[in-house]
C-alpha cells in the first residue's frame, strides 16, 4: 500500500482553540497559507468545550460576547484564507527533517510537511474523562468506550450508559428502542443536559422502556474474561448489579499536555518557554502562542494570545522567507491586504 502523500503547507498551526483561529488570519494577513489542526471534533477549543454559553466581557470592542460566539465570528473571520481544516484529529508526532522542514502526524494518519509550525495547543488536547474502576481499562475499545464510533455496534445488546450532560442523555436517547436494554447512570438525581432530553428520558423510564439508577459505577462483573454487568453503588451505599454487555462512559473531556511534551521544546512548568519578540520556542520555526506557552508576565487571556499569533505570523513568515522585507501594513489602506481579505481596494 502506498503512504498517503504529505501535505505541503507554509505553516501547520496546531490547536483550533481562539487564539489557533487568529493565527489563521494573522498569516493569511501576511499572505501565507496554513493548515490547522485540532483534536477536538470542532474549533473552538476551551471556548466551545468548556464554556460555550458563557459571556465574554474582555475582548476589545466587544462589550459582550458568547463564547461559542466568539469562535463563529473568528470563523467567519478567517474564512477568506480558505485554510485546511483538520478536526478529531490529534497531532502526535512533530519531527525537524534534513533541509530544515517539519514533518507532523496526527493520529488519524494524515502528514504534513509544513516551512513551520505554530503551536496553539492551550491547556492541551481534551481527552475523556475515563472510568476510574478496575479492569475497565482492559476493555478500553472494546466493551467500554468513551464514545460512539459506529452506533449500530450498539444495537441489539444490554447498554450501560454513565453521565449526566447532554452526550450521556443523546446516546441513550437514540439507543431505547434500538438496543435490548439501557440502563443510564447517573450519579445524581440533577442533569446537565437540555431539559427537553431530560423530559423525555423521564417519559421513557416511567413507561418501563429505560432504566435509570442513580449512583456510581463501583465494578465491572466479568465472566467468562468478558464484561457481563456491572455494580452500581447508590449514596447510601446499597448496590445493585446491572447486567451489560457494553459501557458507554460520557463523563466529558479534560485537557492533557499530552504528545506536546515529547516534541524536544523547552518546557516550564507544563508550558513552552518561548521569547516574546515572535513567540518562538527553543526550535526556530517552532512558535507557540495563547494558553500553552510561557514568559515573564504571561497572562492566560485571549486578548494576549491575539497578540501573540500576530507577532508570530511575522516570525513565521521571516523564517520561511528569510530574504523577504518585512513591513507594517494597515488593513484599512493596504491594497494588497484588502485583495486578500476579498474586500473593495481602498478609495
Ligand atoms: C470557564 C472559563 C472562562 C474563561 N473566561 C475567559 C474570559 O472571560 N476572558 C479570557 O480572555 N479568557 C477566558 N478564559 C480563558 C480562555 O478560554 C483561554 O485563554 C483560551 O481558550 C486560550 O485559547 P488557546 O487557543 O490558546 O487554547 P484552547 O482554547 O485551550 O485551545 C487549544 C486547542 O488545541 C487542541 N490541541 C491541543 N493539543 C493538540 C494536539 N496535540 N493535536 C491537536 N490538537 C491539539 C485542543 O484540543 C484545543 O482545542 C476562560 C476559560 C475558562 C475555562
Amino acid at each position: 500500500m502506498r503512504a498517503v502523500p504529505a501535505i505541503q503547507t507554509e505553516c501547520v498551526i496546531i490547536g483550533a482553540g481562539p487564539v489557533g483561529l487568529f493565527a489563521v488570519f494573522e498569516l493569511g494577513l501576511l499572505g501565507m497559507k496554513c493548515e490547522i489542526v485540532d483534536s477536538l471534533a470542532h474549533p473552538g477549543g476551551q471556548c466551545t468545550e468548556l464554556y460555550p454559553d458563557k459571556p465574554i466581557y474582555d475582548i476589545p470592542a466587544l462589550p459582550v460576547c458568547g463564547a461559542q460566539e466568539l469562535v463563529d465570528r473568528l470563523l467567519k473571520q478567517i474564512e477568506p484564507f480558505h485554510a485546511g481544516m483538520h478536526f478529531g484529529q490529534e497531532v502526535v508526532a512533530l519531527e525537524l527533517q534534513a533541509g530544515g522542514r517539519f514533518a507532523l502526524e496526527t493520529a488519524a494518519g494524515t502528514r504534513l510537511d509544513a516551512g513551520s509550525v505554530i503551536i496553539a495547543a492551550g491547556l492541551g488536547s481534551f481527552q475523556p474523562r475515563r472510568l476510574m474502576v478496575p479492569e475497565a481499562e482492559r476493555f478500553e475499545g472494546g466493551q467500554v468506550h468513551y464514545r460512539v464510533r459506529s452506533a449500530r455496534d450498539f444495537h441489539g445488546q444490554d447498554l450501560l450508559i454513565a453521565g449526566g450532560g447532554d452526550s450521556a442523555l443523546d446516546w441513550a436517547l437514540e439507543f431505547c428502542g434500538k438496543a435490548r436494554s439501557v440502563t443510564l447512570v447517573h450519579r445524581r438525581a440533577e442533569f446537565r443536559a437540555a431539559p427537553a432530553s431530560v423530559a423525555r428520558m423521564l417519559e421513557l423510564v416511567a413507561s418501563g422502556r429505560m432504566h435509570h439508577l442513580e449512583g456510581t459505577i463501583q465494578s465491572l462483573a466479568i465472566e467468562d474474561g468478558r464484561v457481563a454487568g456491572a455494580t452500581v453503588a447508590a449514596r447510601d451505599k446499597s448496590t445493585s448489579v446491572v447486567r451489560c454487555q457494553q459501557v458507554i462512559a460520557c463523563f466529558g473531556l479534560h485537557p492533557k499536555l499530552g504528545p506536546v511534551a515529547n516534541w524536544g521544546l523547552a518546557l516550564e512548568k507544563k508550558s513552552l518557554a518561548v521569547d516574546t519578540e515572535k513567540f518562538q520556542t527553543t526550535v526556530p520555526g517552532i512558535f507557540a502562542i495563547g494558553d500553552i506557552n510561557t514568559y515573564p508576565g504571561k497572562k492566560k487571556l485571549i486578548l494576549s494570545g491575539f497578540h501573540e499569533a500576530a507577532l508570530a505570523a511575522f516570525g513565521v513568515q521571516h523564517h520561511v522567507y528569510p530574504e523577504k522585507r518585512q513591513y507594517l501594513q494597515y488593513t484599512t489602506t493596504s491594497p494588497i491586504m484588502r485583495e486578500r481579505l476579498g474586500v473593495a481596494p481602498p478609495d
